[in-house]
């Protein structure tokens, strides 16, 4: 029987988790990816249902009470993330793996729930100080957004070796050639 798998990355925020996501999804088409719900806001042209789902606090809080999750957390303060069961199961009844851009505490529980089922990674930025630079350069965070991200940033590291595989996100070409290379191995098994 074909089993259902998915693959999560974590990261902290900046680390270059959407990059290479956007990268695997171009290279392979038989990955699909899951796209959360969240209670934040848009930023830059970022559509509804394409990078999330954006919902008001009061819809978020719907579906948690609705157990339509497999999982969600309050990445930030009053700011809900929330991976939805009917993704999953669209994503898997297209044939596809699901693939998540995912919070730490988020991807360890999609690992405990899927278990060998599911290929973990963790995308390590080279340091802080690089994390920071990208943020800026990246220019969608407010001083408050940046100090919040940089903050958790240094508790995620932490967590790192609770995944499958660690990438180090220095040289963006090698990631993404070692990225392939894993989610290849993945595919084929
Ligand atoms: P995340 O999804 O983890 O928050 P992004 O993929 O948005 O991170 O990357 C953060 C910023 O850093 C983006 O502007 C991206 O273009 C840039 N970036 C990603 N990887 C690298 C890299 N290896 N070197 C330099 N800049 C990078
Ligand atoms: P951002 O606001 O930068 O898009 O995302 C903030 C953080 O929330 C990132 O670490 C991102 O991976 C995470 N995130 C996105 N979707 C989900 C989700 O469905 N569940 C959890 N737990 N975290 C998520």
């Amino acid at each position: 029987m074909k089993k259902n798998k998915v693959i999560i990355f974590s990261a902290p925020s900046g680390a270059g988790k959407s990059t290479l996501v956007k990268h695997l999804m171009k290279e392979f088409p038989n990955l699909g990816f899951s796209i959360s719900a969240t209670s934040r806001k848009p930023r830059g042209k970022e559509q509804h249902g394409r990078e999330y789902y954006f919902l008001s606090p009061q819809e978020f809080v719907k579906k948690i009470e609705n157990n339509e999750f497999v999982e969600y957390e309050e990445v930030y303060t009053n700011l809900h993330y929330g991976t939805l069961k009917s993704e999953v199961e669209r994503i898997w009844a297209e044939g596809k793996i699901a693939i998540f851009d995912i919070d730490v505490k988020g991807g360890i529980n999609l690992k405990k729930l899927y278990g060998n089922n599911a290929l973990s990674i963790f995308i390590m930025p080279p340091s802080i100080e690089v994390l920071k630079e990208r943020l800026l350069l990246r220019g969608t965070e407010t001083p408050k957004s940046m100090e919040l991200r940089l903050a958790k940033a240094a508790q995620e590291i932490k967590h790192s070796n609770q995944f499958d595989t660690t990438l180090i996100n220095d040289n963006l070409e090698q990631c993404l050639l070692k990225a392939e290379e894993i989610v290849r191995k993945f595919n084929n098994q």
